[in-house]
């Protein structure tokens, strides 16, 4: 037995050592693009004003990389978490899950230094990245306890539109799903006038997510989606502008591939219809809401998850790793 456990730990190093080995010789991403019939979440633009204007992008900037807590401090490229090819099921691909989690805090942290972004690798076996946008709201816990359910992660895009539902930004990352952001108030007159009112925008959540897991994280998703044709109405062309500067703040842009179609109003019998869409891409971006009045999307989540689980799917949440899908930028 003692033999068995030794050459169990010996494994188990062997794969860590092997998976720092690959990640050290992972490339420089390139900088090509995806695009992809664009459906906007256009719907879900229920809005507030904004409270009072956010510290400046500088001072956040600092703050990010200052060594006020220990995330900021291992907030290196060293920090990166190892990349391992394997499935699921595998040990190595389950040595690879814990370590995501154990170094998310450092390695999900906003930072400029940061380009080793992935813009055209899979990740080697079918994976949603489901997304879920607008929340927190009455309806996160409802999707949480759905997600483990059935043993999935997610990706949160979250706003400050619910400021009581704060908390369940904690309780999400606690559950292992990563936090991106996707502006304070979700309003398009206030995030696409200008770019300094975008950027109070997503200072201002980032603040707010920073105070629930102790870092502002480096995923953001544009309200509308990068292909989205409202921001021009208020600054035409300023989605160039914003997808250039998010790069330069160490942020990176997610759009979607496939969609439940729950931007418009639907019932969750007509979710399932539209959502579960046979699909050929190894890794998927999925776009729904937690947003307040997405109930028939927490109904109709079940049925979606069971059908790309019959398909061999698995359900990760975003990371540093993950390939970047972007739709072409509508100005
Ligand atoms: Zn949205």
């Amino acid at each position: 037995m003692r033999l068995v456990a030794l050459a169990a730990i010996a494994v188990v190093l062997i794969v860590i050592i092997a998976a720092i080995v690959v990640n050290c010789s992972k490339p420089a991403s390139s900088t090509a693009s995806q695009s992809a019939a664009a459906a906007n979440d256009t719907a879900s633009s229920a809005a507030a004003e904004i409270a009072a204007p956010a510290e400046s992008a500088e001072a956040a900037d600092a703050s990010e990389t200052s060594a006020e807590t220990p995330a900021a401090e291992a907030n290196t490229a060293s920090a990166q978490i190892p990349v391992v090819d394997a499935e699921p099921g595998d040990v190595s691909y389950t040595v690879a899950q814990a370590a995501k989690l154990k170094y998310r805090d450092a390695d999900f942290a906003v930072n400029p230094a940061r380009t080793d972004w992935n813009y055209d690798t899979p990740n080697g076996h079918k994976t949603i990245y489901l997304t879920l946008d607008d929340g927190p709201s009455a309806n996160t816990e409802r999707v949480l306890d759905i997600l483990d359910q059935y043993n999935c992660k997610a990706t949160f895009f979250v706003t400050g539109q619910n400021p009581d539902y704060f908390p369940w930004i904690k309780e999400a990352y606690d559950r292992g799903h990563t936090i991106g952001l996707h502006s304070y108030s979700h309003d398009y007159e206030s995030c696409y006038s200008s770019t300094e009112g975008f950027w109070n925008e997503f200072d201002e959540i980032g603040q707010v997510v920073k105070d629930q897991i102790g870092y502002v994280p480096c995923f953001i998703r544009f309200p509308g989606g990068a292909s989205n044709t409202i921001s021009a109405d208020y600054s035409q062309g300023i989605m160039t502008e914003l997808a250039n500067q998010a790069h330069e703040r160490g942020y990176q842009y997610y759009d979607w591939s496939l969609s439940c179609g729950d931007g418009s109003v639907h019932t969750a019998d007509e979710l399932v219809y539209y959502g579960c869409e046979p699909t050929d891409e190894e890794n998927v971006i999925y776009l729904a809401h937690d947003g307040s009045a997405k109930e028939t999307t927490a109904e109709a989540l079940p049925a979606i998850i069971e059908y790309y689980q019959s398909q061999g799917y698995t359900f990760e949440a975003i990371d540093r790793s993950t390939m970047v899908f972007q739709h072409d930028i509508a100005n």
